[in-house]
């Protein structure tokens, strides 16, 4: 079922055989076998139970495998497939992470903010959490009832207590304690907006306000601390018995901004916290 002779996978080649043999688990050595040093391919036992389609599949099947077989000696060994040269390459992995699990392309606009998490000035634990939020892989209530791990219902509420099903756009944007963080991080930036209902349009709306004077990197800075002290008080409250104070999320975004983009080598953000806390536009 694996892609392991030319660029996909056999079963999606020719589906219609795939979906008549008997032995779709077989590994590749398990479909042939050595005569006298010659690979003979065995692909299917009972030709006469095929229909006519799988037939002319199989046909078309044998003649693609002709002189592909197994190494009789050598060890197995793992090659890396997205580039043409065998050596794993991060950007490789990227690229295929931007394609969905159908294969399609990721929305635009998603494509877009993953891009601004990644190349944002912040550590790479903060931009895996934002890799995560905006591909909603993130472990909320909503995602954990889907995936069979709590009960539904009130088990799937936001644990801030609004009686809202927790999912990443309601924790981080709508949730009357998000607005509350959002409303305070809008006036420290000296920004008249409100925010959206989508993660991605939200950071982006972000950035589409900004970028003319301020780096995409520092201001998507920004946006992730403020999600990633949402989640980390959210955290507080789920496993610590924490409760809710607005106020630390805030003093936890401006403390945890100013220490990551003045302390980061390339950033170069000068200033001391007192500066930062007054008017972090000037050192943006
Ligand atoms: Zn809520």
């Amino acid at each position: 079922m694996a892609r392991w002779h030319g660029r996909y996978a056999l079963q999606d080649v020719f589906p219609v055989l795939f979906s008549e043999i008997v032995n779709k688990h077989h590994s590749v050595l398990e479909m042939g076998r050595w005569e006298q040093l010659r690979w003979q391919w065995n692909v299917v036992e009972d030709e006469i139970a095929l229909s006519q389609v799988a037939r002319e599949e199989l046909l078309e099947l044998k003649q693609l495998l002709v002189g592909v077989e197994p190494k009789l000696s050598g060890e197995d060994s793992w090659v890396w497939s997205l580039n043409g040269t065998g050596t794993f390459k991060v950007k490789d992995y990227y690229n295929l992470l931007m394609r969905n699990p159908a294969g399609g392309l990721m929305e635009q606009r998603k494509i877009e903010a993953l891009d601004v998490v990644w190349n944002s000035w912040l550590p790479s634990k903060v931009r895996i959490f934002g890799w995560r939020l905006i591909k909603d892989g993130l472990p909320t209530r909503e995602q954990l009832v889907k995936r069979g791990i709590i009960a539904g219902n009130e088990d799937s509420f936001c644990v801030f207590g609004c009686q809202c099903q927790e999912n990443i756009n309601h924790l981080f944007l709508s949730c009357q304690v998000a607005v509350g963080v959002w409303e305070k991080i809008y006036l420290w930036l000296e920004l008249d907006i409100h925010p959206l209902v989508e993660c991605s349009e939200d950071l982006l709306q972000m950035i589409d306000i900004l970028h003319r004077v301020r780096s995409p990197r520092r201001v998507g800075a920004i946006w992730l601390t403020v999600c990633w002290s949402i989640w980390r008080h959210r955290n507080d409250i789920v496993f610590n018995n924490g409760v809710c104070n607005i106020a630390e999320i805030i003093y936890n975004v401006k403390m945890y901004s100013w220490w990551w983009l003045a302390i980061g080598n390339k950033c170069k953000v000068t200033c001391n916290f007192y500066e930062w806390n007054q008017c972090p536009l000037l050192y943006l």
